[in-house]
C-alpha cells in the first residue's frame, strides 16, 4: 500500500464534510507525569525529540494526498507537552504542513504550553513558526493545590510565562484550570478565578477532576479528600458567574470565551466535523471513520521512517446509523447553541423530537429551550445534561429506523 491509499482505503462512514480539516499533532513528551494524568506521555532527551519531528514531518507528508480536496482551518499541538519542542521544530512542523496542505490564510494555530517549560520557550520562536493562539495549562493559583496535582510549576511560573507570550505578541490566549482539586474550596476557587481574571484572557477552560486508573491519583484515591457533589455543584456555579459576570460567553460546558474566541478547533470535535490526528495516541475521524494511532512512541517513529503508513492506524471504526445519530446529539448538545432538528432530520432522516422526545417536560421545567428549530440546553439543563442524554440515548429509536 502506497502511502497515498493509506488513508483512503479506510472503511467509511457517514461521510459529511464542509471541505475543510483539523490537523491535531500529538508531542507525547512531558518532563513528569502529573498525578491526574492518563495522557498518552513520557520523558525525553534532545535526540529523542529531533527523532520524533522527523517521524511527525514524514506522516505529514504521507497522508497529505488523502486531505488534498480540503482545506486546514485549525492546527492543534496538544500533548504532553508541545513547548518541549524548540521554536525551530515547531518552525519544521508547520514548514511541512504549509508545503503540503491547503493551509487557511486564517487558520487557527494552538500549541498547549505548560509554564514548566518558560524558561527554555521564547514565546517568539512559537509565533515566528506561525502558532497564534497558545493554552496554558495552569490549573490553579493556590501552590498547595498545584503541588497535589504533581504540577512542576508554581503561580509566578505561569504569570511570567503569560506576561512573556503577552510581549511577544499572543492576542490569544486561553487559560486551563481545574475543579474538583483535592481540597479545594469556594475561597481557594475564587483566589484562582480572581488571579485569572486580573490577567485577562481571551478564552477560559475549566474541566472537572477525574481520578482515572494507572494513575497516581487512582493509587492514592483513598486517602485524597475530593470535594462533594453539593462542593462541585456551588464551585460550578461560582465559576459560571464569575465568568458570566467578567464578559466570558459559557458557550460549552467547559469552556468560555469572549467574543470571537471560542476555539475553532475544539468545536470542530464537538459539531462532529472532521480532523486528522498525528503522533501515538492521536485520534483521527475522517472520511466518516473514527481510529487512533497506537500508544507507543518508538514503534511511531519506525512506522514513519520505515514508510509503514498503516501501521499509524487502529480500530477503524465508521460511525453509521444509530451511533451517528446519538454522536451528534451528545456533541452538539455539549455546546449552548444546541442543535439544529432541521439540519438532523436532514442528515438522518427521522425528526429529533420524536426520536427523542416527548421534549415538553424539559422545555416547561427549564431544562431546554427552542428557537425556531433550534434546541439547546439552558444552564440548568447543563447541569442534569448527563442524566437528559443517557436517557435519550438509551431509548432513541432503533437502528433500522435511521
Ligand atoms: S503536563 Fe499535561 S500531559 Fe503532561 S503529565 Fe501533566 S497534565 Fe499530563
Amino acid at each position: 500500500m502506497t502511502p497515498d491509499t493509506y488513508l483512503t482505503a479506510l472503511p467509511r462512514g457517514w461521510a459529511q464534510h464542509d471541505g475543510t480539516l483539523g490537523l491535531y499533532l500529538h508531542i507525547p513528551f512531558c518532563v513528569q507525569k502529573c498525578r491526574y494524568c492518563d495522557f498518552y506521555s513520557a520523558p525525553a532527551d534532545d535526540a529523542a525529540r529531533a527523532a520524533y519531528v522527523a517521524a511527525l514531518a514524514a506522516h505529514l507528508r504521507a497522508a497529505a494526498p488523502a486531505a488534498r480536496d480540503r482545506v486546514i482551518d485549525t492546527v492543534y499541538f496538544g500533548g504532553g507537552t508541545p513547548t518541549l519542542l524548540t521554536g525551530a521544530q515547531f518552525a519544521t512542523v508547520m514548514d511541512t504542513v504549509r508545503a503540503h496542505y491547503d493551509l487557511a490564510p486564517d487558520a487557527e494555530i494552538t500549541a498547549e504550553c505548560n509554564p514548566v517549560t518558560n524558561a527554555e520557550h521564547p514565546a517568539e520562536g512559537l509565533l515566528a513558526a506561525g502558532i497564534n493562539r497558545l493554552s496554558i495549562g495552569l490549573q490553579s493559583a493556590n501552590e498547595n493545590e498545584l503541588r497535589l496535582l504533581g504540577r512542576l510549576h508554581d503561580y509566578r511560573a505561569f504569570a511570567r510565562t503569560f506576561a512573556a507570550a503577552r510581549r511577544a505578541g499572543f492576542s490569544n490566549i486561553s487559560v486551563d484550570l481545574m475543579l474538583g482539586i483535592p481540597d479545594q474550596t469556594r475561597e481557594s476557587l475564587s483566589h484562582t478565578l480572581d488571579a485569572v481574571l486580573a490577567l485577562a484572557p481571551e478564552h477560559i477552560s475549566a474541566y472537572g477532576l477525574r481520578i482515572e486508573e494507572h494513575t497516581p491519583f487512582f493509587a492514592m484515591r483513598d486517602r485524597l479528600v475530593l470535594p462533594d457533589e453539593d462542593t462541585e455543584e456551588l464551585l460550578f456555579d461560582d465559576l459560571v458567574q464569575r465568568l458570566g459576570g467578567a464578559g466570558y460567553a459559557h458557550y460549552e460546558i467547559s469552556n468560555f470565551a469572549r467574543a470571537g474566541y471560542a476555539s475553532r478547533h475544539n468545536l470542530r470535535y464537538w459539531q462532529g466535523r472532521e480532523y486528522l490526528g498525528f503522533g501515538p495516541g492521536a485520534h483521527s475521524y475522517f472520511h466518516g471513520t473514527r481510529f487512533e494511532t497506537p500508544k507507543s512512541t518508538a514503534d511511531y517513529i519506525s512506522a514513519a521512517n520505515g514508510g509503514d503508513f498503516p501501521a499509524t492506524v487502529a480500530d477503524p471504526h465508521p460511525i453509521t446509523g444509530r451511533e451517528a445519530a446519538a454522536e451528534y446529539v451528545m456533541l452538539r448538545m455539549r455546546l449552548f447553541e444546541g442543535l439544529d432538528s432541521a439540519d438532523f432530520a436532514h442528515r438522518f432522516g427521522t425528526s429529533f423530537e420524536s426520536t427523542y422526545g416527548p421534549l415538553d417536560r424539559l422545555l416547561a421545567g427549564g431544562f431546554l429551550t427552542k428557537h425556531g428549530t433550534r434546541f439547546a440546553f439552558t444552564e440548568r439543563g447543563m447541569r442534569v445534561s448527563n442524566a437528559i442524554l443517557s436517557d435519550w440515548l438509551d431509548f432513541g429509536t432503533d437502528e433500522e429506523e435511521l
